[in-house]
């Protein structure tokens, strides 16, 4: 399913949009065509794959996914060079979705950035992870807080009816550095909040119960600041007209850096929610964006 992305006069997208291949060949194990790449920074870019038809997974979880590594210079063998990567599409769409970093000299995406419609990437079936709705208890709210491509998982778990039917109201807080790694996330929103297949799935006004809160670190954008120097101090709850968290309330999902799940991980239990995993749901639940 081709979504149509809006292009932003201020901001370089270079877009390329292919239906599925008619004469694709997987070659590799495990292999999937890319149908679709969109890059928004010089180190942020989202592409589209087709979905293996025995891919089923829980919104919020991931898999492993890469490229063929290069020749062993001992032996001339390849082996799959794979990393952990969010799925961010919903249970219910075609194909699948993935918002990715470009790390200058990463041995995957210093590649993968290059990728374009009709390539083939490995796709490792097994999602896992602990960002999902078995994970928390039951509760009227609920928060993601993102940081950089830790918006991945949220925009997976956005566009699952399951979270406005379990949630009276849904709040995402995405903090980038600059305006323009916002991008992503600002045109997920506004598609959300227009998708038709969404509504007749959840019912009119559901995008009403959702908000959606951006912050920049180093530049003026829509609000400045950590999510957690404004959580500290009072001025998102100000913001959205909220008094404080509730373990009787609030549900929370992180997603970010490791400053910003241990920060957040500190908030949260200072007002009273738990960490839940999978086999023990409790008030909030914490994963890392990568690794380092
Ligand atoms: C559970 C999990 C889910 C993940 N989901 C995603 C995802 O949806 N999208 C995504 O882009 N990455 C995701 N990652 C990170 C991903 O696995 C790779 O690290 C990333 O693609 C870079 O791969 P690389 O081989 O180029 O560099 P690596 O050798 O893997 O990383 C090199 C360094 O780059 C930095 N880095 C890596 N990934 C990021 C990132 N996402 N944001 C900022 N800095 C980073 C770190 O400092 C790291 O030490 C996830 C990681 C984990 C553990």
């Amino acid at each position: 399913m081709g979504t149509a992305y809006r292009v932003c006069k201020d901001i370089t997208v270079h877009m390329n949009i292919a239906t599925e291949p008619s004469k694709a060949v997987a070659a590799l194990p495990d292999a999937q065509i890319v149908t679709e790449v969109q890059h928004y920074t010089g180190s942020l870019f989202r592409f589209r794959t087709t979905r293996p038809r025995s891919l089923r997974f829980r919104a919020g979880e991931f898999v492993m996914i890469g490229l063929m590594g290069d020749p062993d210079p001992a032996n001339g063998k390849r082996k799959p060079l794979l990393r952990a990567y969010s799925i961010a599409s919903p249970t219910w769409d075609d194909g699948l979705e993935f918002y990715s970093i470009k790390v200058k000299d990463g041995p995957l995406t210093s590649r993968l950035q290059h990728i374009q419609p009709g390539d083939q990437i490995i796709l490792r079936p097994k999602p896992v992870g602990t960002l999902v709705h078995d994970a928390l208890l039951p509760g009227k709210r609920l928060w993601f807080f993102a940081s950089g491509t830790g918006i991945a998982p949220f925009a997976s778990l956005l566009r699952e009816p399951q979270t406005y039917e379990d949630y009276e109201r849904v709040i995402l807080t995405h903090t980038c550095r600059e305006t323009a790694e916002l991008k992503y996330g600002a045109d997920l929103i506004e598609t959300i909040r227009g998708d038709e297949l969404l509504r007749d799935l959840i019912g009119d006004g559901f995008a009403d119960r959702l908000t959606y809160y951006p912050t920049t670190t180093r530049d003026d954008g829509p609000k400045t600041g950590r999510v957690t120097r404004l959580l500290r101090n009072g001025t998102l709850f100000a913001d959205l007209g909220i008094d404080r968290m509730d373990p009787e309330i609030d549900r929370a999902m992180v997603c970010g850096s490791l400053g910003l799940n241990t920060d957040m991980k500190e908030i949260l239990e200072g007002f009273g929610l738990r960490e839940g995993a999978n086999a023990a749901p409790a008030e909030y639940v914490v994963e890392k964006a990568f690794v380092g």
